[in-house]
């Protein structure tokens, strides 16, 4: 067996612990004789896995007493659809435009209410974080709209919006449990776990509870109401239990590694080793505005097409996979998720500082 660095913004890289455990545990799950794939969701034993999954999530984020945590299926997606369709009140919304997903949301949003772009970077390709300090909120918007982590463009809000008193609501798919956050600060923050906690299918949600509203728009279905999940603790009907169980596995690896505070500590000395060599190299160069770069999703270049294709062939033949950037902006992206270990992001560097002295 082979593992290889992945550099993948998603599905990506698990902790190697994690993937272990659920190996030995794929035919009989703690002695019950069966996988967690096989069993019941209403069984006593995935009782205590989403269960004891909840628990670790609210340890390892402080979450407050009056916010419900939810598993769902659809995806971050179906939260730009969920997310107008539950929390409108005056149906206005402002959203941040600051990428491609952001701009996702903003578009499914127009569908169901009016939607504001109040502040967007998309002039310099999204390669930083507009100052959000004193944006023209409107002042019936029901929420403020960000996308926290820029997956694609690399990019992440260092500082929160000044939303002016409304609700901030927040995609972090790519930066969730990166480091810590204040949950009350925010009104609904949600994430697909593909990205850095888990497998593909579920979609965690953390949200006030005072914002869960008792009646929604008659033609909103009752599986797109966070009310139906909230009340039956995200059992109305099957949930994605395996990847629940997944994610579940690696909230407590990450308390094992120290918490939230340990990983970010780690995530900074590993993007620090690969944006200083950016910083020093004269082939390669990240795309990003310093102050704006992200810890998770680190896009670089070398400025010509043809050697970008070379040095993603190469590095492909050495054993670092999935390092092409999007489409939309080309060149190169490492994803330096949670569970890729800071050997991996040193053995990356030395490889590209190889490409740089055979190719200049
Ligand atoms: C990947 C990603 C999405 C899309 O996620 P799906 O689960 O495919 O819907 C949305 N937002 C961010 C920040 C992402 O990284």
């Amino acid at each position: 067996m082979k593992r290889i660095y992945n550099f993948s913004a998603g599905p990506a890289v698990l902790p190697e612990d994690v993937l272990r455990e659920a190996a030995d545990e794929m035919l009989d799950y703690q002695g019950c004789g069966m996988s967690v794939m096989e069993m019941s969701h209403r069984s006593k034993e995935f009782e205590s896995i989403i269960g004891e999954a909840e628990q670790d999530l609210r340890d390892l984020l402080s979450i407050p007493d009056n916010y419900k945590v939810l598993f769902l299926q659809g995806g971050a997606h179906l939260q730009f659809a969920m997310l107008p369709l539950n929390l409108m009140k005056n149906g206005v919304a402002d959203y941040i435009i600051t990428g491609h997903w952001a701009k996702r949301a903003f578009t499914e949003a127009k569908k169901y209410l009016k939607a504001n772009a109040v502040a967007s970077s998309e002039d310099k390709t999204f390669s930083y974080i507009p100052d959000c300090s004193d944006l023209p909120i409107s002042e019936d918007a029901d929420y403020v709209y960000i996308c926290e982590n820029n997956t694609i463009y690399g990019t992440k809000f260092h500082t929160l919006p000044n939303t002016k008193g409304k609700t901030l609501v927040a995609d972090v798919s790519s930066c969730f449990l990166s480091e810590p956050m204040d949950v009350s600060k925010y009104g609904v923050i949600y994430s697909g776990a593909q990205k850095n906690i888990g497998p593909a299918g579920v979609v965690v949600v953390i949200i006030r509870e005072d914002l869960i509203p008792d009646e929604v728009a008659p033609t909103v279905p009752t599986m797109l109401q966070f009310k139906t999940h909230a009340d039956n603790k995200s059992l109305f009907n099957t949930p994605p239990a395996y990847g629940i169980y997944i994610c579940g596995k690696v909230f407590k690896w990450l308390k094992k590694q120290g918490g939230l505070e340990a990983m970010q500590k780690r995530n900074e000395q590993k993007a620090a080793i690969l944006y200083n060599y950016l910083d020093s190299s004269r082939l390669f160069h990240g795309t990003v505005e310093k102050a704006s770069r992200s810890l998770m999703n680190v896009p670089f270049v070398t400025g010509d097409a043809d050697l970008d294709a070379k040095f993603i062939k190469e590095a492909t033949a050495a054993g670092f996979a999935n390092l092409k950037g999007h489409r939309s902006v080309g060149g190169m992206r490492a994803s330096i998720y949670n569970a890729m270990p800071v050997e991996g992001v040193q053995a990356l560097v030395d490889f590209m500082k190889k490409f740089e002295a055979e190719n200049s």
